[in-house]
Parts: structure tokens; sequence; C-alpha cells
């Protein structure tokens, strides 16, 4: 068998360390690279081990060279507190991160997965949104620096693909949840599930009536496997997300019952740009890749409480 060689960047976070394993059972050889800003050792302490696993302390925003045959660029962190930390560095990690990337792969001719977002919809004025949306983004909002990096890189993945012939992947993530989510990322599915566990307040943001559909690890992962191996001529961008929809609230509602929590509901103000709806429309990634989500919340949330339990 040949081992492919596969680059992960931002593999010690919470869905690359999901794909750095995958990958890695499935027989192929995986250079992480990851500057540990949201993500953690710990994420893939048990991989280190492998003779096909290896750990690189690397920044995305400075070029990188090494021979391998695809790339799936995750690098960028990804909940709201810690995008907006350092916003500058955010959207260099996306442009000069995209950059460096392609560059490589042009180089040496590897395949190239962007993980995009459902944010390139910012607060979407048509629901369920399919990828002909355009979107509805703030370009100088608090979330500029994640939704407009990830859009530039989007545009800078399509013309290294027009120029150059690179093999370009782009995939837009809709809301993911899973064991080795980082317990104080202020996402929402972490932040309830730690405060249910601990018998906290559970913190609603807004009224609660916003939406989101929430997606289990496993689920992307292998959506983001059936991408990087579908034909060449396909490059997305493509959703892949949950189609089940959800209010904030019925999310706190739901995570309070799996945990047998004493925790009651408090309300806190809504931030500014938060979306009110998000729910993806799957029909390309139905027929291009043959995927759908097999995971349900329920089932999903139990496997998360359960990680929670074990580490807090
Ligand atoms: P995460 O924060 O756990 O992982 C991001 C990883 O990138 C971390 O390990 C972090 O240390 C690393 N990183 C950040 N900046 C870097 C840099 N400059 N150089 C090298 N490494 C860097 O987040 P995640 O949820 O695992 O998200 C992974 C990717 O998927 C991100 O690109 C994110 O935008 C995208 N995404 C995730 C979701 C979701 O719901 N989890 C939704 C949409 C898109
Ligand atoms: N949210 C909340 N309480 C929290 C954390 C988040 O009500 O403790 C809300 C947040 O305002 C948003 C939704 O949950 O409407 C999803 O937030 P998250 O940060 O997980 O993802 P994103 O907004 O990027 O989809």
């Amino acid at each position: 068998m040949s081992r492919k060689k596969i680059l992960v960047t931002g593999g010690a976070g919470f869905v690359g360390s999901h794909l750095c394993e995958r990958l890695l059972n499935e027989g192929n050889e995986v250079y992480c690279l990851d500057n540990f800003f949201t993500g953690q050792k710990q994420n893939v302490v048990h991989l280190l081990d492998n003779p096909y696993f290896e750990l690189i302390r690397h920044d995305v925003t400075a070029p990188f060279f090494i021979e391998t045959d695809e790339i799936y660029n995750l690098a960028c962190p990804a909940s709201p507190i810690h995008y907006q930390y350092n916003a500058i560095k955010t959207m260099k990690t996306s442009v000069m991160g995209a950059i460096n990337m392609l560059g490589l792969a042009k180089r040496v001719n590897a395949k190239i997965l962007q993980a995009s977002t459902s944010e390139v919809y910012g607060d979407p004025l048509v629901h369920p949104q399919p990828e002909s949306y355009w979107g509805h983004v703030n370009p100088i909002g608090e979330r500029a620096c994640y939704d407009e990096g990830k859009r530039s890189a989007e545009t800078l993945f399509i013309n290294y693909h027009k120029q150059n012939n690179v093999k370009i992947k782009i995939i837009r993530i809709f809301n993911t949840y899973g064991p080795k989510m980082h317990p104080n990322d202020g996402r929402v599915v972490s932040n309830f599930i730690v405060q249910a566990l601990q018998n906290q307040d559970i913190t609603v943001y807004g009224q609660g009536n916003q939406t989101r559909s929430f997606q289990y690890v496993d689920d992307l992962v292998e959506g983001m496997i059936r991408l990087m191996n579908s034909k060449d001529s396909f490059t997305g961008p493509v959703n892949v997300g949950n189609p089940n929809e959800f209010t904030i609230l019925e999310l706190a509602q739901k995570v309070i019952e799996l945990t047998g929590s004493k925790s009651r509901i408090i309300y806190q103000p809504l931030p500014s740009d938060d979306p009110m709806q998000r729910q993806p429309d799957i029909s390309i990634a139905k027929k291009e890749l043959d995927w759908s989500p097999k995971v349900n919340l329920d089932e999903g949330l139990i496997k998360t409480i359960d990680f929670f339990k074990s580490i807090i």
C-alpha cells in the first residue's frame, strides 16, 4: 500500500485532532502543524508514539515547506472569543496562512482543502443557506476578522485554482461540536455542558430564540475526507453541516435534561452581529459526496458530555 503524506494545519485543535487520528487509522502518514494558540498537545498526545505521525510547531503566517500529497488547512481560531482576542492576527492567519499553504500546494503539486465556514454567510437573509448565497457580512463588525478572513481565503483558493491549476477543495463548515472542544473556548455547546456539569447558571445570550444547526465532529471528518477524495473537477464550495435546527434555548434545555443538572437558565446580552439563524442546505454534499450526517443531537451530546465529565 502506498501511504499518502498528509499535512494538517491546525491539527492539534478540536477538529484537526479528530482528523489526524482518522487519517492515521486509514494508513496515511500525517504531519500535524500547529502554533498551539487554541490547540493543545493533549489532543494528539496519544498519536505521538505512531511512527507515521509528526507534530510540528509552526505558525502558518510564515512559509513552510514539506513534501506532501494533500493539505488540510484548518489553522485558525474558531470560537468568537478566541478569534476576537487578536483580530489582526486572525486575519493574518486566514489570509497569509492561505497564501503560504497554497504556495506550498503549488510547489509540490499537492491537493489542498480549505476549512471555510458558514460565517461566510454572515447574518443570513436567505434560509436555509445554499452555497449560491453570497452572504450578509458586516465588514467592520466584531466578527469581521474571522468572516472576511475566511471569505478572502476562499477568493485566494479559487484564484490559485484558476490561475495556477492548484487542485483545491473548499468546505463550508457549520457549527460542529464533540469531544476535545476546549472547555473554555466560549462556544455554546462546551459552555452549556461545562456549566450544567458544575450546576452553574446556563448563560443564554439574548432571548435564546436565535438558531444554530449542530453537527457532530465525526460527521464533519467524514465529509472532509470525502471532499478531499472527490473528483478533481469538484472544487466546492460545499456546505457540510447537520440541517437539524434548534434554538439556543432548546439546546440549553436539552443539555440540562441529558446531564440531569440543577442549573437554571439566565439571560445575558446578545453579542453584536450574532447571526439570528443558521441552517445548511446540504443538497450539493448529498449529490457530489454522497454525504449526509449520521449522528443526531442527543447521541452526539451524550458522547460530548461523557468527554467533559472526564476532564473537569
Ligand atoms: P480550534 O481553535 O480548536 O482549532 C484551530 C487550530 O488552529 C488550533 O489548534 C490552533 O492552535 C491552530 N492555529 C491557530 N492559529 C494558527 C496559526 N497562525 N498557525 C498555526 N496554527 C494555528 O478550532 P476548530 O473548531 O478545531 O476549527 C478548525 C477549523 O475549522 C478552523 O479553521 C475553523 O475556522 C473551521 N471551522 C470550525 C467550525 C466549528 O464549529 N468547529 C465551524 C466552521 C469552521
Ligand atoms: N451563546 C449563548 N451562550 C453561550 C455561548 C454562546 O447563548 O454561553 C449563543 C451565541 O450568542 C450564538 C450561539 O450561542 O447565538 C452560538 O454561539 P457559538 O459561539 O457557539 O457559535 P457561532 O455564534 O459562531 O455560531
